[in-house]
């Protein structure tokens, strides 16, 4: 029987998660015949996108245009509030999160195409969306949404990666699973004209008119781990798949394609400490502990070492996981009293906490210093402010009084029993230093040239984020620049 590897294809894409597969549909619905190259067998398909929340950041100037991407009855409008979030937001989160340093254009390509690309995943692709469970908060008969992360995929991750996969197999495009990107082809002009490739028969050469890498970041790769990011990352938890092992980084740098971005970052958030060291498709993104806004964080030595209400959870999530790195064993226990556990996210369903009736039992069962927690937790109770609302829906301003670390907003003492107590670590989930791109998805030299024939999309870009990245901006960055590397890979201009 001949492999799929034997025939001939215009655009061999590497990658079986949202980029890839984005670029892939977008290209055969230009016209071309289109390969992908999915490492992983096919139960692990997918990639990190399918262990994801599915949310989607956009911009929008209000309802009507989330009514664009799911259906409202005029009653059910009137019952979420998701405000405006326009390009100008949009861009401004970027900028804040990120220091100021992701590259501009870039940043305005992905904001122009976020909606487009949204409503071209609903109308093509067959992607369905819904509200999110994320960082809403009910406020009487109103669900208020954090403005920009409001959209997500039905079923998720999951539902989202099957959705792409069924449109994919309705055109017939074919999928090579166990099949890995070893090297790029290059002919005597510096085009790319192909890629060398393993399957469990051994090396292929494929020859294209153009390669499309979507093959994920490097956080699953031990070694490029401790080298780019330090030492402390050697041996984290990976919230995500395996496969991700920084493979298309090194075929591209390989033929001079620029390396771009924040190297030496990465998102990482706070997770449960006995999560598994690599993702578990049974938990997908469950592990995740993210309602630390409303308790404290205390590490081993049962100090606080963080400001927990710095911002809003989709604005803090993603560096905090490095912050709780960084403590003595990675270790940071989230506390939490009767006045906020309620508002925990379902995900802590997942774990098991330690309750108990008085600050020292609590210390008792977390195997801390009972007279150093107490004096912690009677610090931080006295700092609070008095007689001010707190308001878990917006910024409340209740902020720790002479502090150090304060907590900004959300500061309420703890003192209603029982305490309840997550013990969590740092999970790494994706890297932030990539290959360079310009606005049609076209890999860079050193020289600032694109690389004829090669296309980049989604984790294994740079120069999006630094230190820090606001919720929902990977998937939507994945799907944007995967569309486009699709269509620039087939000659099509993209649609304004
Ligand atoms: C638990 C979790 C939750 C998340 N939640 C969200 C969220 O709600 N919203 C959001 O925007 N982002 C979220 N993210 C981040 C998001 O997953 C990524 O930004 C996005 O999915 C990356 O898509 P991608 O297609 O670039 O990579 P992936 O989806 O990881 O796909 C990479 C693919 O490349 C394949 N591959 C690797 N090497 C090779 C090779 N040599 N040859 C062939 N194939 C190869 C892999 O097997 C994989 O299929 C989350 C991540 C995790 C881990």
């Amino acid at each position: 029987m001949r492999r799929l590897t034997d025939r001939l294809y215009d655009v061999v894409v590497v990658g079986g998660g949202n980029a890839a597969l984005t670029a892939a549909i977008a290209a055969h619905d230009a016209g071309a015949r289109v390969l992908v190259l999915e490492k992983a067998p096919e139960t692990l398909r997918g990639g990190n996108s399918r262990f994801t929340g599915g949310l989607f950041r956009t911009r929008y100037d209000g309802i009507a245009d989330i009514r664009r991407l799911i259906p409202l009855s005029d009653d059910a409008a009137a019952r979420v509030d998701v405000g405006q979030y326009t390009h100008d937001d949009f861009y401004r989160t970027v900028m804040r999160v990120t220091g100021g340093q992701a590259d501009p254009e870039l940043t305005n390509t992905l904001i122009e195409r976020s909606l487009p690309t949204m409503e071209w995943m609903k109308h093509d692709l067959g992607v369905a969306w819904e509200f999110t469970d994320l960082w809403a908060v009910q406020d009487g008969d109103v669900l208020r949404f954090t403005p920009g992360a409001v959209v997500q995929a039905l079923e998720k991750g999951v539902g989202l990666v099957q959705t792409l996969y069924e449109a994919a197999a309705r055109r017939g495009i074919p999928i090579a699973y166990r099949t890995k990107l070893m090297r790029l082809l290059q002919d005597t002009k510096g085009r790319v004209v192909g890629a060398q490739v393993k399957d469990a028969e051994g090396f292929a050469e494929l020859p294209a008119v153009a390669v499309v890498l979507g093959s994920g970041g490097f956080q699953a790769n031990p070694e490029m781990r401790t080298r780019y990011l330090g030492p402390k990352w050697n041996t984290v938890k990976v919230r995500g798949t395996g496969f991700n092992t920084g493979d298309g980084h090194r075929a591209a740098m390989d033929l001079g394609a620029q390396p771009f971005g924040h190297w030496a970052g990465c998102h990482a958030t706070p997770i449960d400490a006995d999560a598994p060291p690599v993702g578990d498709l049974r938990l997908t993104d469950k592990t995740n502990r993210l309602s630390y806004l409303y308790g404290i964080m205390v590490n081993i030595y049962a100090k606080r070492f963080v400001d927990e209400g710095e911002d809003f959870g989709a604005y803090t999530y993603a560096k905090i996981g490095d912050t709780i790195l960084s403590q003595p064993q990675g270790i940071g226990i989230q506390i939490f009293d009767q006045k906020t556990v309620h508002l925990l996210e379902e995900r802590y369903n997942t774990g098991t906490p330690v309750v108990a009736d008085t600050i020292e039992a609590l210390a008792e069962g977390l195997h801390l210093d009972a007279a150093t927690l107490r004096r912690t937790v009677d610090e931080f109770n006295a700092h609070c402010p008095k007689g001010k609302r707190f308001d878990p829906s917006v910024r409340d301003g209740l902020a720790t009084e002479g502090l150090e670390p304060p907590k900004s907003n959300w500061a309420v003492p703890i003192d209603k029993p029982p305490y309840v107590a997550y013990p969590c670590t740092g999970g790494i989930t994706f890297t932030f230093g990539g290959l360079r791109v310009n606005s049609n998805a076209q890999v860079l030299d050193g020289e600032n040239e694109p690389i004829s024939g090669l296309y980049a999309s989604g984790e294994i870009t740079g120069g999006f984020f630094y230190f820090n990245y606001p919720g929902g901006t990977g998937l939507m960055r994945g799907a944007v620049f995967g569309r486009l590397a699709g269509l620039h890979a087939t000659g099509t201009p993209a649609p304004n």
